[in-house]
């Protein structure tokens, strides 16, 4: 059987078979105008991370826009940009395990790659492989700077790193790692800035620290959607790795905006048809959690306030319908995933739309790349 495509190029909208992954062309180029304009002229430099779309056809673009490369979150990730032609990753990760390391030597070997470190074991095994392979590697320390999962204490422990990894060529010491997760989606903005205002101290006495002993700590990189307008004007981080712009997700909708907060508009959709109204206040589509993730709560509908994604099971999605909501068998709907990059996660193609058409397909090249 030939391979069933959810759309064609020059299709209709109304003709994609659901469920389907819709990149709305127009508000993604927007959202990506609207950050390479929030950076631009701020001494900060832009690595988006790919994990949120895995796709080299959007790193691309970012990259044409003034981003410096991009981050990855895993080695297998980072191998699908290589291939790509992306020439400069950071992986946000800590590598741990003779196999991966193997593979990260490989692509240290055809692109300027970094990784992260939060342990001196960790610094042993890679400057141990790097001598080996005779290959440069940039090497990051990663700190707690408030989200608490991986990362050094700030201070000390950094210091410590920062000693080692300086004397174990031909690893190079790049600089800190100071992402503060858990900050990105604190519904109000002032408790976004101050969780910032925090991490950037901290960042500040770490690098301070370091810089103590004599050893330049060139780059403090981090930040992510919700927060990354108060690294950049922190004084401190002078590398950010916001994901989830080029998408927004429900989960970043609920944020309330502030002041200088850029409005990011809604660019993904999962397009879902009603393939069952068995009540009067139900109706059910053919999304669930395999077509939208729900880690981060239920989707919405797009522009239909009267309808209301109540529950997911694998493949059907719940709505509640409103009295007098109109909503016919065979309709199609557009829903905002609750969390983009899982969502992503789950699709072989992005179907890109404008004007009511198809406009191009383009593969989520690394899904499913979790090595
Ligand atoms: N940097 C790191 C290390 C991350 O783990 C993430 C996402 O979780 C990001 C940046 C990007 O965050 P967001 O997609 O929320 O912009
Ligand atoms: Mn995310």
């Amino acid at each position: 059987m030939a391979p069933w495509n959810a759309a064609t190029p020059g299709d209709a909208i109304a003709d994609i078979d659901t469920p389907a992954l819709i990149l709305d062309l127009d508000a993604f180029e927007r959202n990506l105008e609207r950050m390479a304009q929030a950076v631009k002229g701020r001494n900060v430099r832009l690595r988006p991370h790919a994990k949120s779309h895995k796709c080299p056809e959007i790193a691309l673009r970012q990259i044409a826009l003034g981003a410096v490369g991009i981050c990855c979150q895993k080695v297998s990730e980072a191998a699908v940009f290589v291939d790509a032609g992306v020439r400069d990753i950071l992986i946000t990760n800590e590598i741990v395990g003779a196999a991966k390391i193997r593979h990260l030597m490989e692509l240290a070997a055809k692109a300027a790659i970094g990784v992260l470190v939060d342990h001196p074991s960790q610094v042993h095994e890679l400057a141990r492989a790097a001598l080996q392979a005779d290959t440069p590697l940039d090497v990051y320390i990663e700190v707690d700077v408030g989200a608490h999962r991986c990362g050094v204490r700030p201070g000390e422990d950094a210091v410590h790193l920062a000693d080692l990894i300086s004397a174990s060529p031909p690893l190079r010491f790049a600089g800190l790692h100071c992402y503060h997760g858990s900050a990105q989606h604190l519904r109000q903005p002032q408790d976004r800035a101050a969780a910032i205002a925090g991490a950037a101290a901290l960042s500040l006495m770490t690098k301070q620290d370091i810089e103590a002993r004599g050893i330049a700590v060139d780059i403090v990189t981090g930040a992510g959607t919700g927060s990354f307008i108060h690294e950049r004007d922190s004084g401190v981080y002078n590398e950010l790795q916001p994901g989830s712009y080029v998408f927004m997700d429900r989960d970043y909708g609920d944020n309330q905006r502030g002041e200088g907060d850029v409005a990011f508009e809604h660019a993904l959709f999962v397009l879902t048809t009603v393939m069952s109204g068995p009540a009067a206040e139900r109706a059910v589509v053919d999304a669930g959690l395999k077509a939208s993730s729900v880690d981060s709560g239920m989707p919405t509908v797009w522009q239909r306030p009267d309808l209301h994604y109540l529950k997911a099971s694998d493949k059907h999605g719940v709505l509640k319908t409103d009295a007098g909501a109109a909503l016919a068998l065979g309709e199609k709907l557009m829903l905002v995933p609750g969390h983009c990059d899982p969502t992503v996660n789950l699709y072989d193609t992005l179907i890109c739309v404008r004007d009511g058409k198809v406009e191009a397909l383009w593969p989520v090249a690394a899904r499913g790349a979790v090595l």
